[in-house]
């Protein structure tokens, strides 16, 4: 198979539970950059810590694995530093959304070329099951044995009122449609967010009652609706899938090119006077 070549298979088998939505993650990543032809020495893909970060030791691109909720950071440097590369940044809700909130909101702000993907099954899976930003009301967990209290963000919406030039949502059950969103977030210049929703049968799935993987993946079928779709106007709890924004605008890279420029320009104009 052609993806193989973006595969780093001496470190497989992966660490992931069976039936883990975060395998079909990877799967539509890889299978969006095989259908853009990427050469895999112009990506680098960055991960903070978690179950959904582990993607970038499986993959063979240049990769960095960092601090927790910091991935968005490091992605900064790089892509500062090396503008002409691809940044990818795989993410779980917490890693992206709890300690990695600040960095999320400012990179979207600042509209630098990275793409985002937040891995939300609503939990802390790596480390025992804790409830996350994005867990919401009344969702059980090992630290809300008795139901959070707590609202949950919505991942495009905040991404959008952050600044953020592409924003997209998908499921792991719908495969096809999350490998064409990757393709065009991993295509559009500027700051793109695809969240993903995927199972956590271990945690999320079993805690909250929800079946196995086969039945939380039904689960988004059944949940979820394209956007703008009839559907969602006669039953406004479906979470609506698909692209929510795809706009233009000037990217920090870019911006900040000038800036050097403009120092350089001011410099040689000191040096002859
Ligand atoms: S704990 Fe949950 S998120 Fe982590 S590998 Fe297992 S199923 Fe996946």
């Amino acid at each position: 198979m052609s993806i193989r070549k973006y595969i780093r298979s001496r470190f497989f088998p992966h660490i992931w539970c069976p039936g883990c939505g975060h395998g079909t993650v990877l799967n539509g990543l890889l299978r969006a950059m095989d259908a853009l032809n990427i050469n895999k020495n112009n990506v680098v893909m960055v991960s903070g810590i978690g179950c959904s970060s582990r993607i970038s030791g499986y993959v063979d691109f240049h990769t960095l694995h960092t601090l927790h909720g910091r991935a968005l950071a490091f992605a900064t440097g790089v892509k500062l530093s090396r503008p002409e590369l691809r940044l990818i940044v795989p993410m779980g809700d917490g890693d992206a959304l709890a300690i990695g909130g600040n960095h999320f909101i400012h990179a979207a702000r600042r509209n630098i070329d990275i793409t985002a993907i937040v891995m939300n099954n609503r939990v802390y899976g790596m480390t025992g099951g804790q409830y996350s930003p994005l867990s919401g009301e009344g969702v059980t967990a090992t630290t809300a044995p008795l139901g959070s209290i707590d609202r949950g963000f919505d991942v495009a919406a905040l991404a959008q009122a952050a600044g953020a030039t592409f924003v997209a949502r998908s499921t792991t059950y719908h495969v096809k449609e999350l490998s064409k969103v990757l393709m065009q977030a991993i295509e559009h210049k500027g700051f793109s967010v695809v969240e993903v929703l995927s199972q956590c049968p271990t945690y999320f799935g079993r805690k909250n009652k929800q079946g196995d993987a086969v039945a939380m993946m039904e689960g988004y079928k059944a949940g979820t609706t394209p956007v703008g779709s009839k559907a969602k106007q006669e039953n406004p709890a479906l979470i609506e899938r698909g692209v929510f924004v795809q706009r233009e605008a000037p990217e920090y890279c870019d911006e900040y090119g000038k800036v050097i420029e403009k120092a350089k320009a001011k410099a040689q104009a000191r040096a002859k006077a």
